[in-house]
């Protein structure tokens, strides 16, 4: 079975601008010079060959070379790429656009641009996790949440006045109250339920038709991801885990979440659903996954390849979790 793919996972040659790696120059001098690359995005769509690749501009494109009122908020740095500055950029942003792709995720939406060749179009991305290279996932991902941020930071939760990008868009600053508010991640736990050599795997209302995935769900506040895989098994199907382990995460930018996959065990197979929280949910066995997994199932269809869902029901049919 060929290996499966985790989108997200990060590179070694992408240098993060967000971290600990800073500009040794000022931002303005870095966009302003004749390395820098920025993708666009619009309605919260990365700009995309048709080949499926990233399509980085130059910052004297005609796309960019429109006034601020073009722009949802500054240029946002987000690192080096082979010594490349690499920036991110909302165009022509509207906050309150329902036509946004996070309100809509699972449509493959293209939104095409005059200044732009008919090969370059604004693509979903989830379409495009599988054929982008892990420095273009890295980027997409990083500018897509951050971006993301942007989008809904735009005033103080504090005192209600406007907030301003800072710290070359890693930071918005109250115009109010003076606070500094940062991104955020939410994290997300998403778990291999297992009893038997059986996999427990759930369907959620506003899913596409027939999809059948891993169980998963918000840590709260306080919470433990141990606590977090138990309750949200026992909220969503009824069934009590004991022992839970880590696996891998995948960061995860439909909106600014961070999954945090898991494998536990089940300690009944008797499922009772919440029929608020899930559609289904349902015992299969391991040719049964594998099936799903091969699309060989006319009932189910399996999670997105490139998700940590799709990554870790790969690694439990083969025997080969890392
Ligand atoms: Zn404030």
């Amino acid at each position: 079975m060929e290996r499966a793919l985790l989108a997200f996972k990060g590179s070694n040659s992408f240098r993060r601008a967000g971290g600990s790696v800073q500009s040794e120059l000022p931002m303005q001098e870095l966009l302003g010079g004749n390395r820098a690359r920025i993708l666009p995005f619009r309605k919260g769509m990365p700009l995309a060959d048709d080949d499926g690749s990233l399509c980085l501009l130059s910052a004297k494109h005609s796309l960019l070379r429109g006034g601020p009122e073009c722009r949802a908020d500054p240029y946002a740095y987000i690192g080096q790429l082979a010594g490349i500055p690499i920036f991110v950029v909302e165009i022509c942003g509207d906050p309150d656009d329902s036509r946004h792709e996070d309100h809509d995720p699972f449509d493959a939406m293209i939104h095409t641009h005059p200044l732009l060749p008919e090969a370059a179009t604004f693509r979903n991305l989830r379409g495009l996790m599988g054929s982008l290279s892990t420095d273009e996932a890295e980027i997409a991902a990083t500018g897509k949440a951050l971006l993301n941020w942007h989008r809904n930071a735009r005033y103080c939760g504090r005192c209600g006045e406007a907030t301003m990008a800072t710290h070359e868009g890693w930071q918005r600053r109250c115009s109010g109250c003076g606070v500094d508010h940062f991104p955020r991640t939410n994290p997300v736990v998403i778990m291999l339920v297992e009893r038997n050599e059986q996999l427990l795997l759930g369907r959620s209302h506003h899913w596409p038709d027939l999809m059948y995935s891993l169980l998963a769900g918000f840590v709260e506040p306080g919470e433990t991801v141990e606590a977090a895989v138990r309750r949200e098994t026992m909220e969503e199907t009824g069934v009590q885990v004991g022992d839970v382990a880590y696996v891998t995460s995948q960061p995860w930018p439909f909106a600014s979440s961070l999954m945090l996959g898991c494998r536990a065990s089940a300690l009944g197979s008797r499922v009772r659903i919440n029929p608020v929280e899930i559609e289904d949910a349902k015992w299969l066995d391991k040719s049964q996954v594998l099936s799903l997994l091969c699309k060989d199932m006319p009932s189910m269809r399996p999670p997105a390849r490139g998700s940590i869902a799709s990554y870790l029901m790969h690694g439990w049919v083969t025997d080969r979790l890392e």
